[in-house]
């Protein structure tokens, strides 16, 4: 497998693959109606042909499984039952391309175009490369004659960049139904990729994500004429409420099961360049100081006088690094009045949260409830904390907040014990037999959230992961203009993929 990733041969081959894959225009739209009915989603026919066409020994080796028609699980059945199955993720669909924005790509989004170092397109990174990568190396070990003991399971689903209802969603309970809760070894899907920190050269698998919510707040006054208004309007009352809730963030917060904690440790020890000022809160830091327990057991109260000076530190390096130690609060959507000479009778703002590890969804909405309710009471007003999607009739005079769909606990965290041996020593194993002993592996979490979300119940190894690196390489363009694929770190995905799969074959997981 070594050699033959290595030759011109493959590297033609895959340069091949994943320019095909992107030429297939699989964009995934907020709005989409279910599957069956809403014919934009039709488009994935043509990629599940374009694998099959690409693929012909997965296909004719794996069994495949179509689950809510677009959403792809191949299974190579191992040849020891006993052994809990190896899954590996990606989704097919990608964002799309605004239009306007056409003119801007210096090749065209769908070109799939190779420009000797990189393939150019919408999804030649995220993530068309980690799922053709899964695809070559699935292909070679069928060709080169492996046969697996220990079952592997491809999921692929068409959503994600949508929130994956209807692809993940089915997914994860077509899988739960077949095997079972915790019956599968190990969950890889994309996510953080290797990187340079602290002078070191780290990977960072992602074991957590941070949990969301969105809260609507709805602020309803009389209506009237213009010309004789009260002192405030709608409009300035829920101004007030949003300048409170932006003076009154979150505190940077180290939980003692945030894996953050883990990656200060180890660039502690192992980082040259490691900040001494960290090092010395981490080394004075109490063992049990925001342990899990105590994370639970926190009054409200006590959150706020509470100080955490070593998340308080880390919070300083960067706001990427702040929010994986905080929970974050962003005020995106506002809307209200609707003529010149009529006072506003309703005003709304959208607030999105995403919830630090060992926080909960709940306590941004005990929050927003303490902070709105001085207002409330200044202006008289009924303030009324609703359930998602309440029917519940429109109260004049008042204030209402109200979680949007989409409410998601942080992250189960995955172990990443080493002794007795566990996924993820395979996973830092791998990673080192590929990229050298140089690399130091530490957990990583995710501020977004990925497909993983559904499958919580199927393994407490999931691990978010972009395994495909190259140091030379400029990642741009995901989620804009300029998405283009590195084919050095595309073919070094594949031999991770390769490896990994027959790593996991061999290990003896207790
Ligand atoms: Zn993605």
């Amino acid at each position: 497998m070594e050699e033959l990733i290595a030759s011109d041969d493959f590297k033609n081959q895959s340069i091949a693959h994943l320019s095909g894959a992107v030429q297939v225009r699989t964009e995934s739209f907020d709005d989409l109606g279910p599957v069956g009915q809403d014919a934009r989603w039709d488009v994935f026919y043509d990629f599940a042909a374009y694998l099959k066409t690409t693929y012909p020994l997965v296909h004719s080796t794996f069994q495949l499984d179509r689950v809510n028609t677009h959403g792809l699980v191949y299974t190579w059945n191992g040849s020891n039952p006993t052994l809990r199955p190896t899954l590996l993720l990606a989704h097919q669909d990608t964002v799309p391309v605004p239009e306007a924005t056409l003119n801007q790509w210096e090749y065209p989004p769908w070109s799939g175009f190779f420009d000797g170092k990189y393939i150019w397109g919408r999804g030649a990174a995220d993530c068309k490369s980690q799922l053709t990568a899964i695809l070559d190396a699935a292909e070679q070990l069928i060709a080169h004659g492996f046969e697996p003991q220990r079952t592997l399971i491809l999921a692929f689903g068409f959503d994600e960049e949508a929130s994956g209802p209807h692809g993940a969603g089915h997914l994860a309970p077509f899988l739960l139904d077949r095997y079972g809760k915790d019956s599968i070894a190990v969950l890889v899907d994309e996510g953080s990729t290797l990187q340079t920190k602290w002078g070191t050269f780290f990977a960072l698998p992602g074991v957590s994500e941070k949990g969301y919510i969105d809260l609507e707040i709805v602020v309803r006054t009389p209506g009237g004429h213009s010309s004789v208004p009260p002192a405030h309007t709608g409009i300035g009352i829920l101004s007030e409420i949003i300048t409170i809730l932006e003076a009154n963030v979150f505190e940077p917060r180290l939980y003692n099961q945030n894996p953050y904690l883990g990656q200060l440790q180890c660039g502690a020890r192992y980082s040259p360049k490691f900040p001494p000022k960290l090092k010395a809160l981490l080394k004075s830091r109490p063992r049990h100081f925001l342990s899990s327990d105590a994370g639970d057991t926190l009054t409200n109260t006590k959150r706020k006088t509470i100080r955490d000076p070593l998340a308080e530190e880390a919070a300083k390096d960067s706001l990427y690094t702040r929010y994986l130690v905080q929970t974050s609060r962003a005020v995106d959507i506002i809307a209200g009045g609707v003529k010149i000479n009529a006072l506003p009778e309703e005003v709304s703002v959208k607030v999105n949260h995403r919830v630090n590890i060992g926080d909960k969804p709940s306590d941004v909405l005990d929050q927003v409830i303490a902070l709105t309710e001085p207002v409330a009471h200044k202006y008289n007003l009924t303030l009324e904390s609703l359930p998602f999607n309440s029917s519940s009739p429109k109260l004049e005079n008042s204030i209402t907040i109200s979680p949007l769909k989409g409410v998601l606990n942080p992250a189960p965290v995955t172990p990443t014990e080493v002794d007795p041996i566990s996924p993820y020593t395979i996973i830092a194993g791998t990673t080192r037999a590929l990229y050298g002993e140089d690399v130091i592996v530490a957990p990583g979490i995710m501020t977004g959230n990925t497909d993983t979300r559904y499958f919580w119940d199927l393994t407490q190894h999931i691990f978010r992961y972009g395994v495909g690196f190259d140091a030379d390489a400029i990642t741009s363009g995901v989620h804009t203009v300029n998405e283009k694929q590195s084919i050095a770190g595309h073919l070094r995905g594949t031999k991770w993929m390769s490896d990994f799969i027959r790593n996991m074959d061999e290990a003896e997981l207790p």
